[in-house]
């Protein structure tokens, strides 16, 4: 049978414990796990994207079926390329939802077969959003409990 690979795309600016969980139990699901940080040259990142990489590396130290990427443009024509079968997100709440909806009819309509698959995020890390570490974080508060490594 063919190897089940899956793309988790995202900014991971930065890669927090609710990422983490989404990868753990994709890996349930599918062979292999490679996590793609979107490069896109319009939207300026916080945190460096080889810091990151590197961060989210240590964070799957023993894990040889998780692997991160850096990727550009189309998340659809990326995971082709490198023969991915599958798109795992998380869904925190409806304004997730909305979102995702959209995102993954176009995703299969640009490239044939290619499904998405969805995990609802696990109760105790809903909250824990990139967006709001980098705000605390910028402002001085330690956010290392929310992230599966070190700052
Ligand atoms: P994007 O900019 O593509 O939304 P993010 O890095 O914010 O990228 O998120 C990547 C994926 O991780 C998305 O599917 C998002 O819904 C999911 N995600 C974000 N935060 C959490 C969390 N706390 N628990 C589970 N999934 C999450």
């Amino acid at each position: 049978m063919a190897e089940k690979v899956a793309i988790f795309p995202g900014s991971f600016d930065p890669f927090t414990k609710g990422h983490q969980d989404i990868v753990k139990r994709g890996l349930l699901i599918f062979d292999k796990v490679i996590i793609a940080i979107g490069v896109n040259s319009s939207k300026n990142r916080f945190f460096d994207r080889e810091f990151m990489k590197e961060k989210i590396e240590e964070a799957f130290d023993s894990s040889d079926n998780v692997e991160v990427m850096f990727f550009n443009g189309l998340t659809a024509k990326f995971a082709k390329e490198i023969g991915a079968g599958f798109i795992l997100r998380g869904l925190r709440n409806t304004t997730d939802f909305e979102y995702e909806n959209s995102i993954a009819n176009i995703n299969k309509h640009l490239a044939e077969g290619l499904e998405t698959v969805f995990l609802i995020t696990s109760p105790d890390l809903a909250a824990i959003s990139s967006t709001v570490i980098r705000e605390v974080h910028k402002n001085g508060g330690d956010v290392n409990e929310f992230l599966p490594y070190q700052l």
